[in-house]
């Protein structure tokens, strides 16, 4: 395998932690050039100390003076920048082979867009780019010859059951649809009636996963999987109705493809990020995650169901917007993100979420998605409204 050199944009994150604990397996394979770590400016000092990046990322002038202070005391070279240019300097930067993208949210879409313009591989986590800007996102990266490899786990299960060669195109590969799983999250089997009193530390309780806190919500209300199908729908450039969701609460099966032959091929392992990670980095090569072997033995039963839009109704708001086009995901996407920091802040209900959300979509009027400046307004625009919105509901 060639020596990779790396750019970790949100390296203190969920991912980002699993990322560098991979990397950390494989001193041989990989080179550190910049991690960026926004405001956690203590985890992020340790990470230089023992990655020793050229380059470490934070929000603004304070964090920077704050993590140099830090650094000089421990004799660490690493220069420290600040600020979204940065970001986007350090995705780009002519050193760099790969950027993980682990950034949350639509912050992270300004520095993917940048590793995409410079045709690097990017290894994208971030789930929120491809949602606001899914078709100038892939375009932006076909054009320069970036690659783009999924590490959302069911994303990546898709593409370790695609077809090596897969052309981004369904039939003529023999595939029927793309079936994502689901978990379901903590409340698949909590009371309707309980909905409205459910806490931000309920939510955050993922049954199989470990993760950040807004993706942990979005796993709770099901958007995260609206998300992942609008995700998908780029990704492998799959039409809206050919793709599958199916709750499958012990989160064995990652994800599967369906084959015109009857033929349903799945990717298994236990729900550790660390896999899809590992399986991006070490193309073409199956490289040590850390993850432990899945045992069947102590498995138990696996089971699958259909969703239900009553008590998950962001999916069907999701499953909306997909089907709407145009601007409908960056308006579905910057108004969730604005409604679980309010619910996350104990402002709303947990039940409100939807409430923001459709409210927004009611709100948009088609256009403005045939640009980043023109997505970036409408993102800018849709929280305002989000924000008032729920302001009103608290
Ligand atoms: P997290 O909250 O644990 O970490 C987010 C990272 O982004 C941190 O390093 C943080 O410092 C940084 N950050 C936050 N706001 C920022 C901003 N405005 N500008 C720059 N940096 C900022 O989140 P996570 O769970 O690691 O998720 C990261 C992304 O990966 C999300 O898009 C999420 O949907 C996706 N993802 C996560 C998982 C998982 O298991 N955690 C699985 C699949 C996909
Ligand atoms: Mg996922």
């Amino acid at each position: 395998m060639t020596r990779h050199v790396l750019t970790i944009l949100g390296s203190t994150g969920s991912i980002g932690v699993s990322t560098l604990d991979v990397v950390a397996r494989h001193p041989d394979k990989f080179d550190i050039f910049a991690l960026a770590g926004h405001r956690q400016v203590e985890k992020l000092a340790a990470q230089c100390l023992r990655f020793r990046p050229k380059f470490a990322v934070v929000a603004d002038g304070g964090c920077a003076a704050d993590l140099a202070g830090r650094l000089k005391a421990a004799g660490c070279a690493t220069e420290v920048l600040h600020g979204e240019q940065a970001l986007i300097d350090v995705a780009s930067a002519a050193e760099v082979s790969g950027v993980m993208c682990a950034i949350v949210g639509a912050a992270g879409l300004p520095s993917a867009l940048a590793a995409a313009r410079h045709g690097k591989t990017i290894y994208l986590a971030n789930k929120e780019t491809l949602v606001v800007s899914g078709a100038l996102f892939m375009e932006t990266a076909q054009a320069n010859g970036a690659t783009v490899l999924p590490v959302d786990s069911e994303h990546n299960a898709v593409f370790q059951v695609l077809p090596r060669d897969y052309s981004g195109r369904l039939d003529a590969h023999g595939i029927e649809s793309i079936i994502l799983t689901a978990s379901g999250g903590p409340f698949l089997n909590t009371d309707l009636a309980a909905f409205d009193a459910i806490t931000p530390a309920q939510a955050v309780k993922h049954p199989n996963w470990s993760m950040g806190q807004k993706i942990s919500v979005d796993s709770a209300s099901m958007m995260n999987k609206g998300l992942e199908l609008i995700e998908a729908h780029w990704l492998f450039n799959c039409p809206p109705d050919k793709l599958e969701v199916v709750i499958h609460p012990q989160s064995v099966v990652h994800s599967m493809v369906r084959y015109r032959d009857g033929s349903v091929l799945a990717q298994m392992g236990n729900p550790d990020m660390r896999t899809p990670i590992a399986y991006c980095l070490g193309l073409p090569e199956r490289i040590e995650s850390g993850v432990g072997a899945l045992d069947f033995g102590s498995l138990g039963a696996l089971t699958f169901q259909a969703p239900d839009f009553d008590r998950f109704p962001c999916l069907k708001l999701a499953y909306d917007a997909m089907h709407a086009g145009g601007s409908a995901p960056c308006v579905l996407n910057a108004a969730n993100e604005i409604a679980v920091a309010a619910f996350l802040a104990g402002q709303i209900k947990f039940t409100d979420i939807a409430k923001v959300v459709a409210h927004c979509l009611a709100a948009n009027q088609a256009g403005g998605a045939d640009s980043i400046d023109g997505l970036l307004a409408l993102d800018a625009e849709t929280r305002t409204r989000a924000q008032a919105f729920a302001a009103g509901l608290a």
